[in-house]
């Protein structure tokens, strides 16, 4: 991987391409890039003309605009397995979780992610990395909101009265660039099912969700049961985060109101690849199969019916690497059944026009923001785990 080009003026040519929207896939393609800013793409192989005006040729199989990681934890470090020590990690330096950060932010980029949005951490460490990372852009959502002593302690402030959610959502609004709001607890996986009353009902949601927006944020929410769903979808929040346990009723109503889902599969995926290191047992097991069996159905429902999905992995929960996790949350779309163009965009072009960011689009006068497989991923989903170049 050539990691950041200087070269104020060269080209790339490409056997094929997906722009952001749609898979070019006629002939050799030559993307011209001066200053970081796509200035021409043409039909063919122009790599004599271009040397011939000493233009540098880089040479690839597939393009893409840079992935986008929807949803993670930077201060995490999900490849650690053990317990306890991610229970110590909890007592460590603000230094040494920025360490941690950093190996986060380098582990995405070399997956081929150029932005993450950090879904909460109290610790405040996806602000700091927010300031010093270059090549990977980082949202950040600071502290989330929850409800004094509910699920969340790790990246939530707590809020009690309308007075203190209000004084929150505008104190956070300050920093952040999303709203993350926790409205269910987890899966309790031994039991099948989440446990516990919404941490905020309808009234206090939409409150939520239009002083946000009055503050110019969007409010992604922590929900998966039911009950959760029932009150994120009447109160009309941006974007679902886990939402397992969906039904079709809830995608319905999704759909009508451009509510996203960002379904995260691998950190319950995990539970089901490795259930002898919490200890699950057989009935547990069971539980995480049917749920993430369900998952996948409602995903492909989900597309069917036009609800925005969006891929994000979970990264930094237990058995969820940032980076790599990226990419087997794109596969788990595949195994539903999305065909390879909504997958590509769940990941590219989808999340960056709802969050208002900027385009990586592969077209003439984008920025370039651009990564190089080492071959279609038409031809072989195996290709999005080799990412060969990033051009930003
Ligand atoms: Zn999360």
């Amino acid at each position: 991987m050539s990691g950041r080009d200087d070269m104020s003026r060269y080209a790339v040519v490409t056997d094929s391409y997906f722009d952001g929207e749609r898979h070019h896939t006629d002939c050799p393609y030559t993307v011209v890039i001066e200053q970081g800013k796509i200035t021409a793409i043409v039909a063919g192989d122009s790599s004599r003309e271009l040397g011939n005006q000493d233009i540098p040729v880089k040479k690839a199989a597939f393009i893409m605009p840079g992935l986008v990681e929807a949803h993670c934890h930077l201060f995490l470090d999900g490849g650690q397995l053990e317990f306890n020590a991610r229970t110590e990690y909890l007592n460590v330096s603000g230094e040494e979780m920025l360490a941690v950060a950093r190996s986060n932010i380098a582990a995405n980029l070399a997956a081929g992610v150029t932005l993450v949005m950090d879904a909460g951490d109290r610790y405040g460490v996806n602000h700091d990395i927010r300031l010093e990372s270059r090549l990977v852009t980082v949202r950040s959502a600071g502290w989330a909101l929850r409800r004094p002593g509910r699920y969340g302690g790790f990246m939530a402030r707590e809020v009690g009265s309308r007075d203190e959610i209000a004084a929150a959502v505008r104190e956070i609004s300050r920093t952040a660039d999303d709203l993350k709001v926790i409205l269910t607890g987890i899966i309790d996986f031994k039991a099948g099912l989440v446990k516990g009353e919404p941490q905020f009902n309808v009234e206090e949601l939409r409150f939520i969700v239009s002083l946000a927006r009055e503050l110019g944020l969007r409010t992604f929410v922590h929900c998966s049961g039911v009950a959760g769903l029932d009150v994120a979808v009447v109160a009309g929040v941006d974007s679902i985060e886990h939402g397992f346990f969906m039904t079709s009723a809830h995608l319905k109503s999704m759909a009508d109101q451009g509510i996203a889902w960002v379904p995260t599969v691998s950190p319950v995926n995990f539970q089901l690849q490795r259930p002898e290191l919490a200890g699950w047992d057989e009935q547990t097991v069971t539980n995480l199969r049917r749920i993430v069996a369900s998952h996948l159905c409602h995903i492909a429902m989900a597309a069917d019916l036009g609800v925005p999905l969006i891929a994000g992995s979970d990264a930094g929960s237990h058995g969820v690497p940032h980076g790599k996790s990226l990419i087997e949350e794109l596969v788990f779309f595949l195994k539903a059944g999305l065909p390879m163009s909504t997958v590509l965009r769940s990941a590219t072009s989808l999340p960056r026009i709802r969050w208002g960011a900027e385009s990586a689009k592969i077209e003439m006068g984008y920025k370039a923001d651009v990564i190089a497989l080492s071959g279609s991923p038409c031809d072989d989903p195996r290709h999005l785990y080799s990412v060969k170049a990033v051009f930003r």
